[in-house]
């Protein structure tokens, strides 16, 4: 079992390839959320240390090691950095459980599979190919060359700090970028020990960067600096917002990946045991920590009172307790703030008139005096109006809300803002079929729920964001097109003789 260290460890921004205390020396604490203890102090970085690392990006970007390698050379380096961190999982799986408090099983499981990300963007670098167009009029040459934009600033939430950064990280580097990430204030550990494994691989100085702070400070501080020339940014709404209002500005390029309300629905001729496994891995097993989170359960009315009952069955008796402990089923909640909207949620929906047929309350009992627990919750009767059905929660609360027939069942599935992933549980081969082509979310799963891959582009659809991370389509969003047209002729003909087609 894991033993927690009682030291608290003072960490260090990593800036043009040096760690630094933060200029202000100013510190904040990050606290174990089943412990409650303090077990790190983190640098908050000024706006003069946000300009450091901007600077310090910029300067790789336009000129040295970085610039002078080949995509093949920097595939390479992103190959030995994913057999860094494979040899490393286990220390960042734990780093992440201490900050965040979700189940060292998922953390180590996410840490175990990073490596993919640096392998396959590794391997797609030196595969970044332009295009000789065929030519238009006669001795003009034209071709597309695909250039990094510059300057990426990424910034992460607290739920999977490294997972949801390298996302942003892999493919930024294998297109030439360079990086500043800004983890969330609430699990800045992790990202700082990834910095030492660059370090470790040999990447050249200032091509990562990584500053600590809240998003106010910060955050704003990196996305208006007038070097960041692309923000890839993960997190909630109010964040989203800012970071595009700030883009616009300066017309940054921009990517948002935001929050969900996602439906899991169940038809009456889905394996109801399959079913309602993957109805808790959508809500419970992240403690509904997650964007994916199933959270709206769409129920065909012939099968609810039996599913609800198999649900309970299987939820009642999950353990809840210390996240490094392997038994354990569910872990705290991460934050504070988080804990208390989760409760206020609960009452939410209590007063709209929803039913709590499952939890509802606050955790207790032994093992979990001091960490933020609240028993998994599940509510029928649900009505899709509902705050509880429409306002994303972030908690293991379960909203129940029967249908009748397919098409009530996408009309119900669609009635949000958000779209960023959907689930179907069903036998019936027409349906697993059409479904995923009604719903308007960036992922679909039939017959699995939360399964994501380096290879499957992911993104949102309406309120859940902007532009997708993995796949080959991440890469583009860190490219540039550049047509350039070359005279092959000598010669140019008079600039006042009007010639067809007019060039503006
Ligand atoms: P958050 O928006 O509070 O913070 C995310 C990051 O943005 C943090 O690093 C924070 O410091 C920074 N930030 C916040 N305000 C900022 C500002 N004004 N300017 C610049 N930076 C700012 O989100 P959170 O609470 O850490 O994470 C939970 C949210 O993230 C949920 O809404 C969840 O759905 C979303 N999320 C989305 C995905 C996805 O891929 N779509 C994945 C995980 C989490």
């Amino acid at each position: 079992m894991y033993q927690r260290s009682k030291q608290v460890e003072t960490l260090s921004l990593y800036i043009d390839g040096q760690w630094r205390p933060a200029s202000s020396e100013s510190y904040f604490d990050s606290t174990d959320p089943y412990t409650g203890e303090v077990w790190t102090r983190v640098p908050s970085a000024s706006a003069d240390d946000v300009d450091a690392a901007v600077q310090a990006a910029h300067r790789a970007f336009v000129s040295g090691p970085w610039v002078e390698m080949t995509p093949t050379q920097r595939g390479r380096l992103l190959h030995k950095l994913g057999d860094i961190v494979a040899e490393n999982a286990e220390k960042l799986g734990e780093l992440e459980v201490r900050d965040n408090g979700k189940l060292l099983a998922e953390m180590l499981g996410q840490m175990r599979y990073l490596p993919e990300w640096f392998y396959y963007y590794g391997g797609l670098a030196d595969k970044i190919e332009g295009a000789l167009t065929p030519a238009e009029r006669p001795g003009v040459m034209h071709y597309i060359r695909y250039e990094p934009v510059g300057v990426v600033a990424a910034i992460s939430p607290w739920n999977s700090p490294l997972v949801l950064t390298v996302w942003k990280l892999a493919p930024a580097l294998a297109a030439g970028n360079t990086v500043v990430v800004k983890p969330s204030e609430y699990s800045s550990a992790s990202m700082l020990y990834l910095a030492k494994l660059f370090e470790e691989a040999g990447f050249p100085a200032g091509v990562l960067n990584v500053i600590t702070g809240v998003g106010k400070d910060t955050g704003e501080a990196l996305i208006n600096h007038p070097l960041v020339e692309r923000i890839a940014f993960t997190g909630g709404e109010a964040g989203g917002r800012a970071v595009y209002q700030a883009a616009a500005k300066s017309f940054k390029r921009v990517s948002l990946e935001l929050g969900g309300k996602s439906p899991n629905i169940v038809f009456e001729d889905a394996d109801l045991d399959d079913a309602v496994k993957g109805a808790v891995a959508g809500i419970f097993a992240a403690a509904g920590q997650t964007c994916m989170a199933g959270s709206r359960l769409l129920v065909h009315e012939s099968i609810h009172d039996v599913f609800v009952e198999k649900l309970i069955a299987f939820v009642r008796d999950a353990k809840l307790g210390d996240p490094m402990d392997s038994n354990t089923n569910i872990g705290p909640i991460a934050t504070p703030p988080q804990f208390k909207k989760v409760l206020e949620y609960i009452e939410i929906a209590k007063g709209e008139g929803a039913k709590c047929v499952l939890g509802g309350e606050r955790a207790t009992g032994p093992g979990l005096e001091r960490g933020l627990f609240v028993k998994p919750t599940i509510f029928t009767r649900v009505n899709n109006k509902m705050r509880i059905a429409q306002e994303e929660v972030f908690g293991p609360i379960l909203s129940i809300i029967t249908f009748k027939t397919d098409d009530e069942a996408v009309a119900i599935a669609n009635d949000t803002a958000y779209g960023l992933a959907a689930g179907v549980w069903t036998q019936n081969l027409e349906r697993a079929v059409n479904l995923p082509a009604r719903l308007r979310a960036g992922t679909v799963w039939v017959n699995a729920y939360r399964v994501v891959s380096y290879l499957a582009p992911f993104g949102g659809f309406k309120n859940s964001g902007i532009g997708r991370e993995n796949g080959k389509e991440a890469i583009r969003e860190y490219l540039e097109a550049k047509s350039v047209f070359l005279n092959t002729k000598r010669g140019v003909p008079s600039p006042f003789v009007m010639r067809l087609p007019a060039v503006e």
